[in-house]
């Protein structure tokens, strides 16, 4: 079959000849794709729209001889508010990012392609603080990635956390590690935001209210980061992982 209709969300895009873009998209069916955008920077094209970062919608692609091409698209939604405040889009840009690194050609991506469209969603239309909603979305998509961090007991002793107490994520040995076993080293994560994300890996993060703080975020990036072999973008206002 030469033409297929699929969902797609824009991960990445280059510019290609004078009026070309070469694009990497995000499809639940088949994980990464990269399809060319004849003529879409052309002003008028149709395609215009479809072939910036993070367009969502049906595109209809056709594998001829040569590349796989855009023939049309239809769009859901371009997440505009995220290109005109530039802390949103540092969180924007991570997740794609992040999502890129997760994502394997010709391999289904269902939740990751469901993650991706609804933070962005979240980040573009929620009114609140951007922080929880990067956080929520790396936790899940640690998950999606076979790094899901245990959040209840002790990844060096065993242990099972003590109501109250706080931890310290690691990436290795990955999860936490119980105050018995830092000393005298600093948590960093609070009790209450623990309890935070243990809601959202649990119940998602549609069914939680706002954590009461916000040190998930830093921690979450180390692990991802490292996890994930990849240095993410910076996100504005956070000092980048090391
Ligand atoms: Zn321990």
């Amino acid at each position: 079959m030469a033409y297929q209709t699929t969902q797609g969300i824009v991960l990445r895009r280059s510019d290609y000849r004078d009026n070309d873009r070469v694009l990497t998209l995000l499809t639940p069916e088949r994980g990464r794709v990269d399809v060319t955008a004849r003529g879409c920077r052309k002003p008028k094209s149709p395609l215009l729209a479809a072939s910036d970062l993070f367009a969502m919608g049906e595109y209809v692609l056709y594998r001829g001889k040569g590349h796989e091409m855009i023939t049309g698209c239809e769009l859901t939604d371009s997440f505009y508010p995220l290109r005109t405040d530039i802390t949103l889009l540092s969180h924007a840009s991570l997740m794609l990012s992040a999502a890129e690194a997760v994502a394997q050609r010709e391999e289904p991506a269902e939740h990751l392609f469901l993650l991706l469209g609804r933070s962005l969603a979240r980040l573009s239309y929620g009114q609140g603080d951007p922080e929880p909603v990067t956080a929520a979305y790396l936790l899940h998509l640690m998950g999606i990635a076979g790094y899901r961090p245990d959040l209840s007991v002790c990844a060096q002793c065993g242990q099972v956390l003590a109501e109250g107490d706080a931890a310290h994520l690691v990436p290795e040995p990955a999860g936490l590690i119980c105050p018995d076993c830092l000393r005298s080293a600093r948590p960093n994560l609070s009790y209450d935001t623990l309890a935070w994300l243990r809601e959202v890996q649990t119940r998602g993060i549609d069914k939680t209210h706002l954590p009461p703080q916000n040190d998930a975020l830093a921690p979450l990036l180390v692990y991802a980061q490292h996890h994930l072999e990849r240095r993410l973008p910076a996100i504005m206002g956070h000092d980048a992982p090391v």
